[in-house]
């Protein structure tokens, strides 16, 4: 479900790599490089179609001017990704983190700009959600250059998808960001969702159905928390495309709230003891029973592929 994949070129192998990699997918391939400028020109020539270079780690001037010079001959961009853990701290111990991030995304732009090149995307990652949103806004009152946002090192996934949710989404909120990625200390599967949960959650993108189910209390007579997360599981092997449109579904409980969620849902089921009642459009379709409603619910998304 991404739709940029970056990779980490370590050495000459990596860098050869994108050739093959190139051939066979149509997503657009960002080489991550780091110390060694030369694996730069090797990946731009192997077919990258954006490169990330690390100003805390490739600064010398001659060494960024090969590179931009292949980038200009590519036509490609480059990503000036600045992070906090390596962030070269020249002159600055008393600035605070977010002043640091830009100064040090800033003065390396500013040396590609006198290079007479301007085909730049920049990034301002920090483990803080604090740190980030601030250095975001600050850096978006001074340049106009497209931002890619994300925080790094977040911890323990539950709580990765969390702080990469605020800082993003407020971020975004503010009008702040053009592409975007989740960093978790797990499969990259999960940042990809955790990805496009955010967009969905802002009304930016649909990737599938939007899911609303209740949190269940004493009324619930079934077991929801299971037929919710079923369904998630199943979900996720379904490869749903890309749609502009939104779907909602409704799993709800009890007779409470659930009618009128279901209701409003595309199609929705509220439970009572053992057995739901369909809605479909806001009307009353059917009964479905506990037992089949999950295999009805993916009926309803295999029609719509
Ligand atoms: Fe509880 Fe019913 Fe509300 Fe679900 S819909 S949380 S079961 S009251």
């Amino acid at each position: 479900g991404c739709e940029i994949v970056r990779l980490a070129v370590k050495d000459s192998q990596d860098a050869r790599a994108f050739k093959k990699i190139r051939r066979s997918t149509r997503f657009p391939l960002v080489a991550d490089i780091h110390f060694n400028w030369r694996l730069a020109i090797e990946a731009i020539d192997n077919g990258a179609d954006k490169i990330r270079l690390n100003p805390g780690n490739i600064y010398k001037k001659e060494e960024i001017k090969n590179i931009v010079s292949a980038l200009k001959q590519a036509k490609i961009p480059l990503r000036v990704g600045v992070n906090s853990g390596s962030v070269r701290d020249l002159n600055s111990a008393r600035s605070s983190l977010a002043d640091r991030l830009v100064k040090g995304a800033l003065d390396y732009v500013k040396i590609i700009e006198d290079m007479n090149f301007y085909n730049i995307v920049i990034s301002l990652k920090a483990s803080s959600v604090l740190d980030t949103i601030e250095a975001y806004r600050k850096i978006s009152k001074i340049c106009d250059y497209p931002m890619h946002l994300g925080l790094t090192a977040t911890g323990f996934p539950f709580q990765g998808a969390i702080k990469s949710s605020i800082a993003i989404g407020v971020l975004l909120l503010e009008g702040i960001g053009d592409t975007i990625r989740v960093s978790l200390t797990d499969q990259p599967v999960h940042e990809v969702r955790a990805a496009q949960s955010i967009l969905e959650s802002l009304g930016l993108r649909h990737f599938g159905p939007q899911i609303i189910s209740c949190p269940t209390c004493g009324r619930c007579q079934v077991d929801l928390v299971k037929l919710v997360g079923d369904f998630e599981k199943k979900l996720t092997t379904y490869h749903l495309p890309l749609t502009t449109k939104s779907f909602k579904i409704a799993i709800m409980g009890c007779e409470v709230n659930g009618p009128g969620e279901a209701r409003e849902a595309d199609i929705g089921i509220a439970f009572g003891k053992k057995t739901g009642v369909l809605f479909r459009k806001g009307e009353i379709e059917k009964k479905v029973s506990y037992a089949n409603s999950l295999g009805y619910l993916l009926n309803e998304l295999k029609k719509r592929r």
